[in-house]
């Protein structure tokens, strides 16, 4: 089948930017050499591009996870437009898509299913009927001042932020090409390809702890260089959550940020999924897979009656424990509560969260043993 023809401009950003920093910088960093002040910048320019594509373009404007102050929304849509991902309607739309149709491959426009290659760059550097603009899903964002004033200086902003303030800030305090090469050039290849991985590695490479009805996959490594992005699998399961990294210990830097960015008035209306949705879905998919391992042993029947038995038992303990915590939440609010009727309901909140516990460890017992056989 005759593929459809390249985007020159994008192959020129795709192919000719990184073939720039493999020959340039070196070139310059030996003849001339790059001090610390634009190893900072570029170390900067990378933090920051980062970060707005992960905080801004991707959870904020594309998954409306948070609401944000219109300076913050200000600073993401110019370092945004940085990292020449094109602009914030554009990638918003495209991602929308992704999640709609993931792994479809006539309409999601870096389908994984289509290849690794595909998925982390061929889908932009040629004209695929999958790639069309339709900005249909978008309507909500097209209300918002700062989107569209991006949009519309779009080409402005690249060359002002890639090329004029790197020369700018090298002029004023260092070495003009030095700051350039690598707060310009390698940073910008760097953190493409980067963000890239979350389209392509983040649904080959990684476990799927959530659901397996997609390709996508949990990867701390990958957490690690995108800001938390890494945790691709449960994005994917609960797109709607500001957090990808769920736990306090995951890598997600971005969640982090937005959080202190809350408490100081900056975003608001943080979105998290329903605590038992999340402890569902992973108990499902454990399930099933279990399910399935169990269905070729010696005693399968045996094997899957007791799995069933556990699974609903577990199940039923989350949700009584979830729907309590609820109720005691509100009725703590509620001073006129008798002190009699306070102590019978902190008795049941013990024993139902034991509960939640026994059940969880029973579960994981019988987990653990048929995965042994
Ligand atoms: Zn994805
Ligand atoms: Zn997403």
């Amino acid at each position: 089948m005759k593929k459809p023809p390249l985007i020159a401009t994008r192959v020129l950003i795709l192919v000719g930017m990184p073939i720039l920093a493999v020959t340039l910088v070196p070139y310059y960093g030996f003849h001339v050499g790059f001090g610390i002040f634009e190893w900072s910048m570029g170390i900067l320019f990378g933090i920051m591009t980062l970060h707005s594509i992960s905080a801004g373009y991707h959870r904020l404007w594309s998954h409306k996870a948070y609401q944000a102050h219109a300076s913050i929304r200000l600073f993401y849509a110019i370092w945004g437009a940085c990292t020449i991902q094109n602009s914030i309607l554009h990638w918003a739309s495209d991602h929308r898509k992704h999640h709609k149709f993931v792994d479809d491959q006539n309409r999601d426009p870096y389908a994984a299913s289509r290849g690794f290659w595909f998925s982390h760059m061929g889908w932009m550097i040629r004209d695929y009927k999958s790639g069309e603009v339709d900005f249909s899903n978008v309507k909500d964002l097209v209300r918002d001042p700062i989107v569209m004033w991006q949009h519309k200086y779009y080409i402005e902003l690249v060359l002002t932020m890639n090329v004029g303030l790197p020369l700018l800030l090298g002029y004023l305090f260092g070495s003009a090409l030095g700051v350039f090469l690598l707060a310009g050039v390698l940073r910008l290849v760097v953190i493409h390809h980067f963000t890239f991985f979350i389209n392509s590695l983040a649904h080959i490479w990684g476990s799927q702890p959530y659901s397996n009805t997609n390709s996508s996959r949990d990867n701390l490594i990958l957490a690690l260089f995108t800001f938390g992005e890494g945790y691709h699998n449960y994005h994917h399961s609960f797109q709607g959550d500001y957090r990808n990294g769920i736990r306090w210990w995951h890598f997600d830097p971005t969640k982090w940020i937005i959080a202190v960015f809350a408490w100081i008035g900056l975003t608001n209306r943080l979105k998290r999924a329903p605590q038992l949705h999340i402890e569902k879905a992973r108990l499902e998919m454990q399930y099933s897979l279990a399910l399935r391992k169990a269905e070729h042993l010696q005693e399968a029947d045996r094997w899957c009656q007791h799995l069933e038995e556990r699974y609903a038992q577990f199940l039923v303990a989350l949700e009584e424990w979830t729907t309590f915590k609820q109720e005691w939440y509100r009725s703590k609010k509620n001073e006129l509560l008798a002190t009699i009727e306070h102590a019978e309901l902190q008795q049941r909140y013990i024993e139902l969260k034991q509960n939640v516990k026994l059940q969880r460890h029973a579960w994981r017992l019988l987990t653990t043993q048929l995965a042994s056989t």
